[in-house]
C-alpha cells in the first residue's frame, strides 16, 4: 500500500496537468471526490480538469470550482485519473480511448483498469479514501476540499447510516470538520432537503410498490415524472426510504430511461449481497447497493431482473 501511495505522489508530482473524472449519472460521491481531488491538485499548483460527463447536480453549485466542472476530456493531459468507477463504462464516453494512469475507488466490483489501482473496499466512500490518503500524495488538505469531500462521505454512507461506516470514516470526517467543514448543514442540504416533485414523485413510487416475501420493488416512468413534474431520470433517492422496511431483504427500483432502456437499482440488507446480481446486468456496486442499465421495455427487464432477483433470495434461503 505504502508503494501504491508512493507511485500515485511520484506521477502526480511529475504532472503540470492532470485530469480528474468520475462516473455517468454522479452521485455525491463522484461529485464531491471530483471537487475534492481537483481542489488539493490545484491548490498544489496543477491545472485541472474537473470532469463528470453528465455535469454535477445544482446541489453543489456553491462548492469551489463547481463552476469548471466539464463533461469532455481536453488533450493533452499528462495525467488521468479516474475516481469511484468500478469499470469504464461508467465514465460515458469521455476517454475515446485515453489510458488511464490512476483508479481510486471502493467498489469491490472494480476491474482495475489503470496503470495505478488503488482499490480500498473497506472505504465507505472514495471521498473517504482521498481524505485519508491526500498527505500520502504530498496533498494538504484544506476547507474548499473539505466540504466536497465531506458531502462525498455523507452522501455514500447516508448519513453514516450503512453498514461500511467504519472508525475510519469517521475519523475522515473528523478531519474535514478540523478543517472548518459545516457538518451538519452538508447533512441537511445533500440528505434531507427535497424538492416538492422529488417528494411528489416519491408519491407515485410509493403507489406502486409491491412485496414478495422478502422482496419489495417498485417502478418509476415517464408517466410518473411528468405527473410530480420531476425533471431527473432518476429515483429521487426513494432507495434510501424503502431500504428501511421491515422484514425485507432486497428492494429494486426500476426507472424507465426511454423505451429501451430501464435503471435498476438494488438495495439489500441482512447479509445479501446484490453486486453480483447487479454485474451479471452489466451493471455493478456494493453488496448491500447497486445498480445497472438495462436494455429492453420496462416490462421485460421488471420480469427478467425480478426472476433473477428471487433466486438469489431462493438460493440464500437454502444456504441458510
Ligand atoms: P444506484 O443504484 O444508486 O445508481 O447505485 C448504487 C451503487 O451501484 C453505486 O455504488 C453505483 O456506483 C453502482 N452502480 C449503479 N449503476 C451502475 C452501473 O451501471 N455500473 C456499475 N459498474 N455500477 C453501478
Ligand atoms: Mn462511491
Amino acid at each position: 500500500m505504502r508503494d501504491l501511495h508512493q507511485q500515485i505522489r511520484q506521477v502526480l508530482a511529475d504532472a503540470a496537468t492532470v485530469a480528474v473524472i468520475a462516473h455517468v449519472r454522479p452521485d455525491g460521491d463522484a461529485i464531491g471526490s471530483v471537487l475534492g481531488l481537483g481542489t488539493l491538485l490545484t491548490e498544489a499548483g496543477k491545472q485541472v480538469q474537473f470532469i463528470l460527463p453528465d455535469g454535477a447536480s445544482a446541489l453543489y453549485k456553491h462548492m469551489a470550482h463547481y463552476d469548471r466542472i466539464q463533461t469532455r476530456l481536453q488533450e493533452p493531459v499528462d495525467v488521468v485519473v479516474v475516481l469511484d468507477c468500478s469499470d469504464l463504462l461508467r465514465t460515458g464516453d469521455v476517454l475515446n480511448g485515453r489510458k488511464v494512469d490512476i483508479n481510486i475507488d471502493h467498489h469491490p466490483t472494480n476491474e482495475l483498469f489503470a496503470d495505478i489501482n488503488l482499490v480500498e473496499v473497506e472505504a465507505a466512500a472514495t471521498s473517504q479514501i482521498i481524505t485519508l490518503c491526500a498527505q500520502h500524495w504530498g496533498l494538504g488538505l484544506s476547507k474548499t476540499a473539505a466540504e466536497p469531500l465531506m458531502a462525498g462521505i455523507l452522501t455514500d454512507t447516508i448519513g453514516f447510516r450503512t453498514s461500511n461506516t467504519t472508525a475510519d470514516t469517521l475519523r475522515a470526517a473528523a478531519l474535514l470538520m478540523e478543517q472548518g467543514v459545516d457538518m451538519s448543514g452538508l447533512y441537511y442540504n445533500t440528505l434531507l432537503k427535497r424538492s416538492y416533485q422529488s417528494v411528489k414523485l416519491w408519491g407515485r413510487g410509493l403507489e406502486h410498490l409491491q412485496k414478495d416475501g422478502r422482496l419489495a420493488w417498485t417502478v418509476l416512468d415517464e408517466d410518473d415524472r411528468q405527473a410530480s413534474r420531476y425533471s431527473g431520470k432518476d429515483d429521487a433517492e426513494l432507495t434510501a426510504l424503502l431500504a428501511t422496511i421491515k422484514g425485507v431483504d432486497v428492494i429494486v427500483v426500476f426507472v424507465a430511461q426511454d423505451d429501451n432502456h430501464v435503471k435498476v437499482s438494488w438495495r439489500a440488507t441482512n447479509g445479501v449481497d446484490v453486486s453480483n446480481l447487479a454485474v451479471s446486468f452489466n451493471g455493478g456496486g456494493h453488496a448491500p447497493a447497486s445498480g445497472a442499465t438495462v436494455e429492453g421495455t420496462l416490462d421485460e427487464v421488471i420480469e427478467r431482473v425480478l426472476g433473477e432477483t428471487k433466486k438469489l433470495l431462493q438460493e440464500r434461503r437454502k444456504q441458510d
